[in-house]
């Protein structure tokens, strides 16, 4: 249950933006990037009381992959919605990057989001008509940037998903996973230090998934930390931790050694991420 449109961020100051990748301002002892205590998450539906979160403790390091996972109704995208700031707890306390956001205002969880999320969705959320570079250069239109800098971050963003040639196609001129990595283009022209994806390969093809795949390992790779959320092993298995949720309660929770999304694609991305001088 979303708040608002987190495909649009809220405003920001300029001034905002050096802290944004979550590091540069913290030392050794800095807190864990996430820290969720005693998280429940109640929706009352008329007589109704449906106990989506029944009480959660997660803490997620800076430069994790982790992969949320779980059955239709585990509670899944409720933990989703509440870790990427869209929602709020009905009890328990949540630190993200130190600072307890789990009473914050709209308003104040907005800024946060900005600041910290960025957001890939099943249903990729693309304008469509609008062009690649728009939608990803859309982020940056309410932050005051020249059209210049503008510019210049959007092609950045879409040369480290390798669609550096593909910014004046449309939406439908794209492929699925195409589209997807144009989605991650923009979660990522903000330059926030963590990317949530609530099943970002559920509309995709299994050799797409995998493409989408290499890029997400490519960010952590680059020290983005990477929330997804996904129902199917063979996606889970990019990632290095995975959680599982079952009711509402986390029921797993393992390290693996992650497989390697192989092929052209990742190597095709990484060589456009170091064309393109991108950073963290
Ligand atoms: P998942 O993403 O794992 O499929 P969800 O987090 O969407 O699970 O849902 C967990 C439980 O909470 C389900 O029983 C679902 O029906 C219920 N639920 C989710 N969102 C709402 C809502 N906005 N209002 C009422 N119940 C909801
Ligand atoms: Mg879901």
């Amino acid at each position: 249950m979303a708040l608002v449109d987190p495909s649009v961020p809220s405003p920001r100051a300029g001034a905002e933006m050096e802290s944004a990748s979550g590091r540069s301002h913290l030392g050794a002892n800095a807190p864990p990037l996430i820290e969720m205590r005693g998280i429940e998450r109640v929706y009352q539906m008329g007589d109704n009381v449906v106990r989506a979160l029944a009480g959660v403790d997660l803490t997620i390091e800076r430069g994790a992959s982790i992969a949320i996972m779980g059955t239709s109704g585990s509670g899944k995208s409720t933990m989703m919605n509440i870790l990427g700031c869209l929602d709020q707890p009905t009890k328990g306390s949540y630190f993200l990057d130190g600072r307890d956001v789990s009473r914050l205002s709209r308003a104040e969880l907005a800024a946060v989001r900005g600041r910290m999320i960025g957001f890939v969705f099943q249903s990729f959320n693309l304008l469509s008509r609008t062009t690649a570079f728009e939608n990803v250069e859309m982020p940056l239109l309410y932050q005051g940037l020249s059209a210049s800098v503008r510019r210049k971050r959007a092609n950045e963003a879409l040369a480290r998903v390798g669609l550096q040639n593909r910014g004046d196609h449309t939406p439908n001129q794209l492929s699925g996973g195409q589209q997807q990595r144009v989605a991650i283009a923009r979660a990522l022209v903000c330059e926030a230090p963590i990317i949530m994806a609530d099943e970002p390969t559920g509309n995709l093809d299994t050799k797409t998934s995998y493409e989408v795949m290499a890029i997400l390992q490519g960010l952590v790779a680059q020290g983005i930390t990477v929330v997804l959320v996904t129902h199917e092993h063979d996606i889970a298995a990019y990632a290095r931790r995975v959680v599982t949720l079952r009711d509402g309660l986390m029921v797993d929770d393992r390290t693996q050694t992650p497989v390697i999304a192989g092929g052209n694609m990742a190597a095709d991305a990484a060589a456009a991420t170091a064309a393109a001088g991108a950073h963290p």
